[in-house]
């Protein structure tokens, strides 16, 4: 990776290129892994991401006027403008609805903001599952906080991100992605519990005992704003109505045999992966505590047959790098972020790095499918002014 500060001299030039001025200033957000707590988020459940060493960075200048320009360096986006006061959420199309968002629910917050020029450049692979979307919300979200001194802190940052995808791009997404761009600490994964928001740093310890945390990018694309997400989050609804719950947090293990029997058998399937999946945080985040990440490896493993058989939000090519990465070293592994494509963790021993590099792509290859994108991230610190 190239280091923040070229990141931000280059965004800068390619502002003043662009625009004829100089930024006001340079902002960055980074994508996320969800090391585990899948689909939990919107449940009023537990969640344990940490933010990547992959950012999305935003040169912004405030304007004079209410007029909004932007653009990005990512190929086929086009640049895009519109005006402040004529904003129409459902008039948003296409990649600018997520900085449009972002400044419009400021706005609903009642923050004063000001027209402005935006350019922005990304690391973080788009529609991989890193959650490049939460990445340029956050970014976005705190170069306004800062321009306008608002001072909004970082929770509700993260919250004014969420309610931009969930308003105005239309991906009914919970609060777990912009949590971990705004949160995250170096080395730490966040655990938040999506009920009352609290949160506290977890240290990682991959380091210290010579895990690395590998990601597997299938290159097969999900789409948020429409299919499989909606539907489950609409099974998780169903299942909390039929257990007279206000939300699936409210349900542990113990409610599961009633649930068997209130329950049709999809929903009820549905039901269990939260529920067993809340479980698996705690017990995560727990023992990172007690006994380090080397002790973690079957809970990964357990999410990920929770999603593939009782969420059904796997797919062959993220099953495929799943087992393959566990056959060839991996202590544990499982498909993270929405699901229906998008990537895979493994936790690989540094030594076997290469080995399960190999052997994913070779699995990949023999049968047939496009190759996927392979690299390490590390557990970095959350949204910053550069
Ligand atoms: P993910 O969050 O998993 O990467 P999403 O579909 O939620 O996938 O968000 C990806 C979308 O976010 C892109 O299609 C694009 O509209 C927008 N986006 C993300 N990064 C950038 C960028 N650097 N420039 C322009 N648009 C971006
Ligand atoms: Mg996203």
């Amino acid at each position: 990776m190239s280091t923040s500060a070229t990141v931000g001299t280059a965004l800068a030039r390619a502002f003043a290129g662009h625009f004829g001025r100089d930024p006001d200033g340079v902002w960055q957000a980074p994508g996320r892994v969800n090391l585990i707590g899948e689909h939990t988020d919107y449940n009023d459940g537990l969640v344990l991401p940490f933010a990547i060493d992959r950012a999305t960075t935003v040169a912004v200048a405030a304007r004079a006027d209410r007029t909004v320009r932007m653009a990005s360096g990512f190929p086929g986006a086009e640049p895009a403008g519109f005006d402040l006061d004529a904003f129409a959420p459902e008039q948003a199309a296409g990649w600018s609805a997520y900085p449009a968002g972002v400044a419009w629910e400021l706005e609903r917050a009642g923050v004063a903001v000001p027209g402005f020029d935006l350019f922005v450049t990304s690391e973080v692979p788009v529609g991989a599952g890193l959650s490049s979307s939460a990445a340029l919300e956050c970014a976005v979200a705190l170069a306004l906080s800062d321009l306008t001194g608002a001072g909004l802190g970082r929770a509700d940052l993260a919250d004014i991100g969420r309610r931009a995808e969930n308003n105005v791009v239309g991906a009914p997404t919970g609060i777990m992605d912009q949590s971990a761009s705004m949160l995250g600490t170096r080395d730490c994964a966040v655990y938040l519990d999506c009920r009352d928001l609290t949160s506290r740093p977890v240290p990682l310890g991959l380091e210290d005992s010579g895990l690395r945390c590998l990601v597997i990018d299938t290159k097969v694309s999900h789409a948020h704003a429409s299919g499989g997400y909606a539907d489950r989050r609409a099974s998780c609804v169903r299942g909390a109505q039929g257990m007279g719950v206000a939300a699936l947090r409210d349900l542990e293990a113990a409610d599961l045999p009633r649930a068997r029997r209130a329950l049709d058998d999809v929903t009820f399937r549905r039901v269990r992966h939260i529920v067993t999946e809340n479980e698996r945080v705690a017990r995560t985040a727990e023992l990172l505590g007690t006994h380090g990440p080397l002790a973690i490896g079957e809970l990964l493993d357990a999410s990920h047959r929770s999603m593939r058989d009782d969420f059904e939000i796997s797919c062959p090519e993220l099953n495929l790098a799943v087992d393959t990465a566990r056959a060839s070293g991996a202590i544990g592994a499982r498909m993270t972020g929405g699901g229906f494509g998008g990537s895979a963790i493994a936790l690989v021993p540094a030594d076997d790095v290469d080995r399960a590099r190999s052997a994913v792509l070779a699995a990949f290859a023999a049968r047939g499918l496009r190759a996927p994108d392979i690299f390490t991230v590390l557990p970095a610190k959350g949204a910053r002014r550069l």
